[in-house]
């Protein structure tokens, strides 16, 4: 029982070896990780410091608690903790943003020679994250790249305001700005880069998607229509009136989307420069240009 902790001698030992008993009991994987990053996030320690300190006042030990009890209800980990790591920084989540994933992380690993590229013989390179949500993959690029800059798009305000955060908090605010649009609605000028992981996932195939993405990630930020490719028709369509001379295009996709996206895109006048898969192997991410 909660009730009987913390014991005298070790009490933050004692509260991180019942949360992870708690945790792997119920099932969750990486159990004994998961306990940790909790107990030091609510309590404000370190492991090294939870087992060996015995001196530790505890502090947080009720919001661990409650913690542990919604971790065991099913929410995800950094859902609980608030924030998540993409690309090496801390980014802070909101009911209405996606959590970023590290496979996204393969798109900012595939623009960024490009944008490198164009800082160095412009001196500037601009980008557009459309479907921004916490400012994952702008803020990354901008992070690695002293040069550019670039505008934030999001439908939704409260990603807007979390993404405006988060720039703040990396410092990035004077290269970033976040704006709420449906798509294109309310941007102007052009880009070099034009950049998206749109929501992809068809509309049936929402219900059968795994628990902790199903009921915490938002559906907006998932469903992309009834074939999963209405935001691919959008930005294949209309982006090329924001898109500078000899700029690109950076799209997550489905890992079987590659054929139709590229069917979509060249319909519209692009040509694929290069396809990527993430850590798993799986198509992930397409550059387009328009020649
Ligand atoms: N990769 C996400 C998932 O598997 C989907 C993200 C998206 O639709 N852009 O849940």
């Amino acid at each position: 029982m909660w009730a009987t902790m913390p014991d005298a001698a070790h009490p933050l030992g004692a509260l991180l070896r019942e949360a992870r008993r708690r945790l792997s009991e119920a099932g969750v994987t990486d159990a004994a990780l998961d306990a940790r990053l909790l107990v030091e996030h609510f309590t404000g320690t370190t492991r090294s410091q939870a087992i060996t300190d015995p001196t530790l006042p505890v502090h947080g030990v009720e919001p661990l608690i409650a913690a542990v009890e919604r971790r065991l209800a099913g929410e995800p980990l950094h859902r609980i903790l608030g924030f998540r790591e993409f690309y090496g920084l801390k980014l802070e989540l909101s009911r209405e943003t996606l959590e970023p994933r590290p496979d996204t992380e393969t798109l900012v690993d595939a623009v960024l020679p490009f944008v490198r590229e164009v800082s160095e013989r412009r001196g500037a390179c601009r980008i557009l994250d459309l479907g921004t949500g916490t400012g994952a993959i702008l803020l990354a690029v901008l992070s690695a790249c002293p040069k550019a800059s670039g505008m934030g798009v999001d439908i939704s305000a409260d990603a807007v305001a979390t993404a405006t955060r988060n720039a703040d908090h990396l410092g990035l605010s004077n290269r970033f700005a976040a704006v709420q649009s449906d798509w294109f609605e309310e941007i102007s000028g052009r880009y070099d880069v034009i950049a998206s992981n749109p929501p992809y996932i068809p509309s049936q195939q929402i219900e059968g998607l795994q628990q902790e993405v199903r009921h915490f990630d938002p559906v907006r930020a998932l469903d992309g229509g009834a074939d999963g490719l209405d935001p691919y028709r959008i930005i294949g369509e209309q982006g090329p009136a924001y898109l500078a001379h000899g700029g690109l295009a950076a799209l997550e996709i489905g890992h079987d989307q590659k054929a139709d996206v590229t069917a979509i895109f060249s319909s519209c006048g692009w040509s694929l420069v290069e396809a990527l898969t993430d850590l798993g192997g799986n198509d992930r991410v397409l550059l387009f240009t328009r020649p």
